[in-house]
């Protein structure tokens, strides 16, 4: 897939930009194009990750890497040439200018329709400042996700734990969000399980109890939330998948999103009701599992 240009900005020093596959040189994401008949664009028939570098360090990029080529095989796509993202993410973030916290996405689309050749590109993005989030915590809203907790077993078609391109339900639940006064959303299965958010997996603590919801719930396996729970495991806490209801949420003495951005953000207002923050422990947390500097 071409970009318009294939030359650095004169200064030599790249800002938000991306890298082709197939082509392997940075090219500033204002001049990068996408074929309008790649089905990425025409039918969100693709997918990604979203992985967090933080003073040029990668988080948990083997992760990241293992779920693209999982969520590859749910939707059917050849197997993704790992070592070329690894490469190609590895050379963006080289070119990118400097900066304390990037995001790198890696997309990889069925390609143009009719043509059965995969596109693959990887995008190198200046990360959106998330220290009032990790530090303050968000406003979430429970919303109902309109689906049973089991629809991974029943319906596997649906692609329930597959990180796809077609993210306009998650962009609504959180423009849902925002009508309700809040930042952000657990969905909860029309069964009353909890299930994650929209970009998020979601810890609950009780006492020295830690505990996510089940994978096998048809949601994301989050790479943030493995690491945590590694983080968790070696201080010596219970840290265990479950299910759990809206009461374990609404009762909780810690809960917390985790995703590969923001990392971790404390929940401190639940459906308009607050919830303690433990802002030390979160920092504890985030030291440990990502080497964040506070
Ligand atoms: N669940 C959903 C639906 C997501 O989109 C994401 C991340 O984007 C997560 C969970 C968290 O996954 P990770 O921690 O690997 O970013």
């Amino acid at each position: 897939m071409k970009g318009v240009t294939d030359t650095a900005p004169d200064d030599g020093s790249f800002g938000d930009l991306v890298v082709f596959l197939d082509e392997g040189v940075p090219v500033p994401l204002a001049s990068a194009a996408v074929n309008v008949a790649d089905l990425a664009v025409t039918r969100g028939d693709g997918i990604f990750e979203s992985i967090g570098v933080i003073d040029g360090r990668f988080i948990e990029f083997e992760r990241h890497l293992a779920r693209l080529a999982h969520s590859a095989a749910m939707l059917d796509l050849p197997e993704p040439d790992l070592e070329a993202f690894e490469a190609a993410a590895r050379r963006g973030v080289a070119a990118h200018r400097p900066e304390p916290e990037l995001l790198v996405k890696l997309l990889y689309s069925r390609g143009i329709e009719g043509d059965d050749v995969p596109s693959g590109w990887i995008q190198v993005l200046t990360g959106p400042d998330h220290s009032a989030a990790r530090r303050e915590g968000v406003r979430v809203v429970t919303l109902d996700r309109g689906y049973r907790h089991d629809i991974a077993q029943t319906s596997p078609w649906l692609l329930q734990g597959a990180k796809t391109l077609s993210y306009a339900l998650n962009k609504a639940a959180l423009r849902e969000a925002a009508r309700r006064g809040a930042e952000d959303v657990i969905f909860v299965s029309s069964d009353d399980v909890v299930l994650e958010g929209p970009t998020a997996n979601v810890l609950v603590r009780h006492g020295d109890r830690f505990r996510t919801p089940r994978t096998d719930l048809g949601i994301l396996a989050g790479t943030t939330q493995a690491a945590v729970f590694d983080t968790l495991d070696a201080m010596g806490f219970a840290a265990e998948e479950a299910l759990l209801s809206p009461a374990d949420l609404a009762s909780a003495d810690g809960l917390w999103l985790l995703s590969s951005g923001r990392l971790i953000a404390p929940v401190r207002e639940l459906d308009g009701r607050p919830l303690p923050v433990d802002a030390p422990f979160t920092t504890t947390l985030l030291e440990k599992s990502f080497g964040l500097p506070t």
